[in-house]
């Protein structure tokens, strides 16, 4: 084994209850996820350059672990924590599509998953309005449609734009310009 995955077993173990790496990789959650546009972030396995910087928490004692990248998150014999780091991923990726003024579409743009989708609503991003019932889920049912839909019409399109420039925009923006 390499020595980024040494250093990266041994941080990890350091402050997990258990003392073997495959229960212990699966102790952690995502806590944060910080963007560093400079990356001259250290990973804690040693290597340089993280892009977007993690920190993971511990279910089990609280603690927390920092700085880490994805590459690391990926080696926890975890896919849901490798999941959420996507996730975070993608709204920081969806945050700057926004900032440069790209068009934001449903379906053209990459910029969407069905994950992606689940976590905005779990998340809150969807807001109740009257054009909803004051009912997110249904917003979140239509997106989800239209994003697995072949070919939605223009109106259905415009619905999802609506939707994302009304409500996911704004919680993506407040969620993440710290
Ligand atoms: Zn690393």
């Amino acid at each position: 084994m390499s020595i980024y995955y040494d250093n990266l077993t041994k941080a990890v173990l350091d402050k997990s209850d258990s003392k073997d790496w495959m229960s212990a990789s699966r102790e952690w959650e995502i806590f944060d996820c910080v963007e560093d546009n400079t990356r001259s972030t250290i990973c804690i396995c040693g290597k340089e350059g993280l892009r977007y910087v993690f920190t993971i928490k511990n279910m089990l004692n609280g603690n927390l672990l920092s700085p880490i990248g994805s590459t690391c998150i990926k080696k926890f014999n975890d896919s849901e924590l490798y999941d959420e780091a996507s996730i975070w991923e993608k709204e920081f990726k969806l945050y700057h599509a926004v900032s440069t003024n790209s068009f934001i579409n449903l379906k053209d743009s990459g910029l969407f998953s069905r994950k992606l989708l689940r976590k905005l609503y779990e998340e809150g991003a969807i807001k109740p309005t009257r054009y909803n019932n004051n009912d997110p889920y249904k917003d979140y049912q239509f997106l989800l449609d239209m994003f697995n839909k072949r070919n939605p019409s223009e109106r259905q399109l415009s619905k999802c734009t609506a939707i994302i420039l009304n409500s996911i925009i704004p919680f993506i923006k407040r969620k993440l310009k710290k």
